[in-house]
């Protein structure tokens, strides 16, 4: 493809965590495949790339999480870029095929080293994180996330946002604790507290995470949608087959109240692609509609990743780059969003989360049919730009 996905083919990480899933795939028994999996996500989660941690003579440090058999996948993959060990241990599981699906699966997924050192690059077009003003997909107690929103408040405040907003799971979504209506008139009085307490500092804006049913209905009446800031629509079912569901996801789009449709596929790495679509006119659709395609920075999501992103944005979409955190500490995956955003190069300006707070609520409280004017024109203007 282009240059800059050239250099994350170069993802050591990625392709050390990878060999080491593929291990813990061709393992019979459990508990090593646990601990084969927890060595490949101790590697896809250190901060710096393998090779900056090799020794003068070679060696490799001790790394936490990772035993002497995963050391010598690590040094196979350091010195060839492939794993014999792994290799012979898949053909001898008879689980090959299985394996290369999985692998299949984990393409364009990066490692935590090769977020850091996208962000760090001087040479890219994409936002910053200095840009980044606030996360517009994250969980509290109120569904199946862990921290209250005063402690969400708290924590956006540290990471120097100046707005985030609670989308916990809307009540069709029972296996995540979707917040019924009455549940989340309570939430809008504790946000509302919070933000009180904040004095103008901070703006915690109270949206929910609606789910996309097989038909790309939303589990929300247009009642209830209203009551809340922000809607976001996400498909949670239907994630591992193989027909089209372009209709689907059209359907969900058209809802006049979705503003952002946030993990487009519901792929998770190595394990499932999720929703097949002819994503060009679903990206047109939502570009036509103004409404924002998230590329959402759970490690094990990155959906969108930045090869989707980029026809996303040749669409002329707009975007939210959000982290699904469940806890404070996940608040850190919007940097794996703003890294594949970087990847694709989209211009700030398309990036909701980019936006100072008036325009950021200026656009949620438009009407369908104004945002679909402002929209044709981004995209006309972005048409414009690729062609200069
Ligand atoms: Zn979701």
């Amino acid at each position: 493809m282009d240059v800059q996905e050239s250099r994350t083919d170069a993802d050591i990480n990625a392709i050390a965590g990878g060999f080491l899933r593929d291990l813990a795939f061709a393992q019979s028994s459990q508990q090593k495949m646990f601990g084969y999996k927890r060595a490949a996500a101790a590697i896809l989660g250190l901060d710096v790339p393998l090779t900056d941690l090799i020794g003068a003579r070679g060696e490799l440090p001790r790394i936490p999480g990772i035993g002497p058999a995963s050391t010598r996948v690590i040094r196979e993959v350091l010195d060839s870029g492939a794993s014999p060990t792994v290799e012979e241990a898949i053909d001898s599981s008879g689980k090959r095929a299985d394996i290369d699906r999985r692998r299949e699966l984990r393409r364009h997924f990066l490692s935590r080293a090769e977020v850091r050192r996208v962000l760090a690059a001087q040479d890219m077009r994409g936002p910053t994180l200095e840009q980044y003003r606030g996360d517009l997909q994250m969980h509290s107690e109120w569904s199946d996330g862990s921290p209250n929103v005063q402690e969400i408040a708290d924590a956006c405040r540290d990471r120097g946002y100046q707005y985030a907003a609670v989308t916990d799971h809307s009540y069709g979504l029972k296996i995540a604790g979707g917040m019924s209506m009455a549940e989340a008139a309570e939430q809008r009085k504790a946000i509302d507290h919070v933000n009180a307490g904040l004095g103008g500092a901070f703006k915690l804006l109270q949206g929910i995470e609606a789910n996309i049913d097989l038909a790309g209905n939303l589990d929300l009446t247009d009642d209830e949608a209203a009551t809340f800031d922000v809607v976001l629509a996400a498909p949670h079912s239907r994630l591992r087959r193989s027909e089209d569901q372009t209709d689907r996801m059209l359907t969900a789009i058209a809802h006049p109240a979705v503003r952002i449709l946030a993990h487009p596929r519901g792929r998770i790495t190595g394990s499932r692609a999720g929703v097949i679509a002819d994503w060009d006119t679903v990206f047109a659709s939502a570009a036509e509609r103004g409404v924002a395609i998230e590329i959402d920075g759970d490690p094990a999501r990155q959906d969108l990743d930045y090869t989707l992103a980029t026809r996303a944005l040749e669409a002329g979409c707009l975007f939210a780059l959000d982290s699904d955190a469940h806890t404070t500490g996940q608040l850190s995956y919007a940097e794996t969003a703003v890294a594949h955003a970087r990847l694709a190069a989209i211009p700030a300006d398309r990036i909701v989360n980019c936006w100072p707070l008036e325009r950021l609520l200026a656009w949620l409280a438009e009407p369908v049919s104004q945002r679909a004017n402002q929209s044709t024109r981004s995209a006309h203007r972005n048409r414009e730009a690729l062609t200069r």
